[in-house]
This record gives C-alpha cells, structure tokens and sequence, in this order.
C-alpha cells in the first residue's frame, strides 16, 4: 500500500475531506505533480544512512546475545541481487522455539522512501531490549507481554529502493529494479485499477519475482506468525485485509481485528487514523499486496498494514516530508507515539488470540473455518502444509503454474472417464436390471438412468472448493 495519487473524482466528498486531511498521497498512488517548492532533503540529523541504521541495530543485538539473535539472507533473479536483515527477539534466546509462544513478524521500509518506518524497527528493538523506554509505561509492567512473544523484525525490507532514495530519488517506492514490492504477492497479482501508475506501482513480472518478496514469503513460511504487521508511510492508518477489494473478512475473528484498531485508533493515534480495510478505506484497491497474501494464503490470523505518519500538506514531488516527519519534535512525537501503540497491540492482540484458540478448542466448527479455493490451495496453502510429523513439506517455489494446468487436467479426465464408465455400464445392465443397476451407478456425479437414454440431468457444477480448518 501506499503510492501517491491522484484523487479519484468518484469518491464521495466526506471521503475526499479525510483523505486530504490525512495525506491520501500516502504509499497509495499518485502523479507527479511538479510544481511547488523544492523537495526537502533528508534530515540527517534525525536519520540514520541505511549503513548507519544497520551498524545500530547489528551492535543493539551484540550487546544483547541473550535476546536478540541477527539472520542475514539473500537472494537473486536473473541478475538482481537482494540482501535482507532480520533480527528475532526472545525474550530468553534458549525458548525462540518454544511453540506455546506468540509470533510476531513486522516489516519495516519496504517502500525506499518510508524512512521514518525502519527507525520505529530501531526503535522497538531498543524497548524491546530495554535500552529505550517507554514514556508513562513502566517497563516491568511490560514483562509479562515480552515474555510470551518471539518476535521477528525486518529493519529494511526494501534495501536496494533506500538506496536510490540515499542516493537522491526520494520519491522512489520500489525495489532496486523498479518493482513496487508490495504489488508482487499472488493474491489478484496484476490486477490493474484504471489509474494505474507504473511508477508507483509496478507489480513485476510474476508473483514473487523479486528476490525480496521471495525472502520475505520463505521467512513467512518457516516462521509461521501469528501476527504480521506491514509498516507504511504515508498517512496514518490502521488497515486490516483485504487491499484488493473493498471489503473486511466475514467472521468474529475479522469483526474482532477490527474492533482492537478502532481501540487502537482511540489510545494511540487519537483518533486520526483511518481504520478498516486497506481497499475500503484509502478510496483505491491495491492488487498484489504482502497483506492480503499472509491473510488468505499464509493464514496468518492477525494481518494488518500500518500507516505511521503523512503530510498531506506536502507538495506532491517533495517526497521526504510528505512520508517523513522533517523536525525533531515531530519525528520523537511518532516515533513515541508509535512504539506505543506497537507494545499496546502485541498485548491486546495476544489476549485476543488467547480467546479465538479457546474458541477454536470449544467448538467443532469454528468461526476461523475457512473455505480455500483450489487456486489458493495450490498458490499456497500446499506450500505451507506440514506433515502430520510437524515437518515441513519442501517449498515449491518454481513449477506452481505446470502443477496448477496438470490438476486441471487430471480433474477434466477423471470427469470424463467416469462419465464414459457410467455410460458404459448403464448400457450393459440395461436388458439385465433395468432400474437397479441405473441406481447403483454414482447419481451423485449427475448420472441417472431415467428411461432408455441416458442423461446427464442435474450434473452438479464442480467445486473447486475445499473445507479447510484453521487451527492456529
Ligand atoms: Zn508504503
């Protein structure tokens, strides 16, 4: 999410009051407008180079080996390479594995341009290991939520984009290929609004074609969080699945979410942020999104995308203070502000989570019950299955669209070889048993001996549906 853009004339007026108050040019999608003053350039002096980002949080988790552990991983596609950081917090490092834990993965920066995201990452990871603190909090009472959490944190998932924004492209979003890395998931990948933007939005060409979002699918998968939150700039926000339509998920775990954001919005944005579904609530639909992926795909049960801060009043090309507080009380004031609302929703999501699991126990069917397409299944939910041993099944990273045409097929032959066996059947039975046979042979699949023909009345239509039981 988050492309700057120009407002559609279709939204309704109370809409356009909000978004414009708001920064609706937040990572949403927008034009250039090049008029108006000189873009601002990056404050040094409240941010960090990437490098120097780096340095701190490499040198916070060397100070801190009982509690912070740093990966490093990377990844290339026909001559782009992309590296990726992530740090993972445990409150005792010995228990990382302990399944009874929550799990957390937030990513931060994975649009260039959105500095001030990757200093919350900084800035989290320093509360969480308590060199930071809180205002008004008192850091024991703070114990008790660390405890039961792992937490995985993605300081910089776009490191090549910061890069050509440090270099001096400030309004740039997307990777170091000109991919927007938040249009590059599966779920209605390509899809293109009639105010397309290439430049904001390109979605690449494939789904996980960028060896960011390919990382970013495989830390998903062998992570398997509870929780994900994706950290934008741009305007302030609290959005919830789903970004490609204009609509939140059925369900009391959904109504649920949603009432902890409101809440949220309440304690900690004070009521300015927008809350609801990234599709419905910014005015645009976003295809392809990291967001809408982890919920329908990856299942993760808690998946939001948060909006941290926007200058709605920014010049359109003046791209650093539109995404980015420019002075020092405004930069403390959301990076505050924030981390709170961050710690506050580990707690509230957590108690949460506890209500939906004893939920879940209580009931034969629960309400996290969800139906999965065979498109999803294949997409992903075949990928992220575990064996009945709790072993991982190999990632099928290449090869999803042969398996995809191959099961069609095998679906198609399988209808029609039964119809022929039916046929068959029917046929050679007719002067023996007449009606008997006929009722032997599988109606259910909408082939019944009526009279002297047969007939394929009533053929039901394929579902390509499965019952999947969620059972986090
Ligand atoms: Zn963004």
């Amino acid at each position: 999410m988050g492309r700057r853009r120009g407002v559609s004339l279709s939204l309704p007026p109370s809409l356009l009051i909000v978004l414009f108050y708001f920064g609706a040019f937040s990572h949403v999608n927008g034009r250039i407008n090049l008029t108006g003053p000189s873009p601002t350039p990056i404050n040094r002096d409240l941010y960090h180079t990437s490098d120097g980002l780096m340095e701190q949080i490499k040198a916070l988790v060397h100070r801190h080996p009982d509690k912070l552990s740093l990966e490093k991983f990377s990844g290339k596609n026909k001559g782009y390479h992309a590296e990726m950081t992530v740090v993972t917090y445990c409150r005792n490092r010995k228990q990382m594995h302990d399944k009874s834990k929550y799990r957390i993965l937030l990513s931060f920066g994975q649009h260039g341009r959105e500095l001030i995201t990757s200093e919350l990452a900084l800035r989290i990871l320093s509360i969480l290991s308590k060199e930071k603190s809180l205002p008004n909090i008192d850091s024991l009472s703070l114990h008790d939520i660390f405890e039961r959490l792992v937490i995985k944190v993605v300081p910089m998932e776009n490191m090549n984009g910061r890069e050509l924004v440090e270099a001096g492209d400030l309004c740039e979003r997307r990777n170091g290929r000109g991919v927007d890395l938040n249009r590059n998931w599966s779920v209605d990948w390509g899809k293109k609004e009639k105010d397309y933007d290439p430049y904001e939005e390109n979605p690449g060409i494939a789904p996980f074609s960028e060896p960011e979002t390919q990382m970013m699918r495989k830390l998903c998968v062998t992570f398997e969080p509870h929780i994900w939150i994706n950290v934008h700039s741009g305007m302030e926000a609290l959005f919830m699945p789903y970004d490609h339509k204009n609509t939140t998920p059925d369900g009391l775990a959904s109504y649920r979410m949603k009432l902890m954001l409101q809440r949220l919005n309440h304690l900690h944005c004070k009521d300015r942020c927008l809350v609801g579904s990234g599709g419905g609530s910014v005015g645009y639909l976003a295809h392809g999104t990291a967001t809408d992926y982890m919920y329908d795909i990856a299942r993760v049960p808690m998946a939001f995308t948060f909006e941290i801060y926007g200058d709605g009043t920014a010049s359109a090309k003046d791209c650093f203070k539109m995404f980015n507080p420019v002075d020092l009380i405004t930069f403390n004031r959301v990076l505050n502000d924030w981390s709170a609302a961050f710690i506050a929703m580990f707690n509230m999501s957590t108690h949460q989570l506890d209500e939906l699991r004893s939920n879940t126990t209580n009931t034969t069917v629960s309400n996290l019950d969800k139906f999965v397409s065979i498109d999803d299944y294949l997409n992903g939910y075949l990928m992220e299955r575990r064996s009945r041993y709790g072993k991982k099944m190999e990632v099928l990273d290449v090869g999803m669209q042969e398996i995809r045409t191959y099961f069609r097929l095998f679906l198609l032959s399988s209808v029609l070889l039964l119809l022929m066996f039916c046929s068959r059947i029917s046929k050679s039975s007719r002067h023996i048993v007449s009606g008997h046979m006929a009722a032997r042979c599988p109606c259910s699949y909408g082939i019944c001996k009526t009279d002297e023909k047969t007939t394929l009345r009533d053929l039901p239509t394929v579902n390509y549906y499965y019952y999947y039981y969620s059972g986090y």
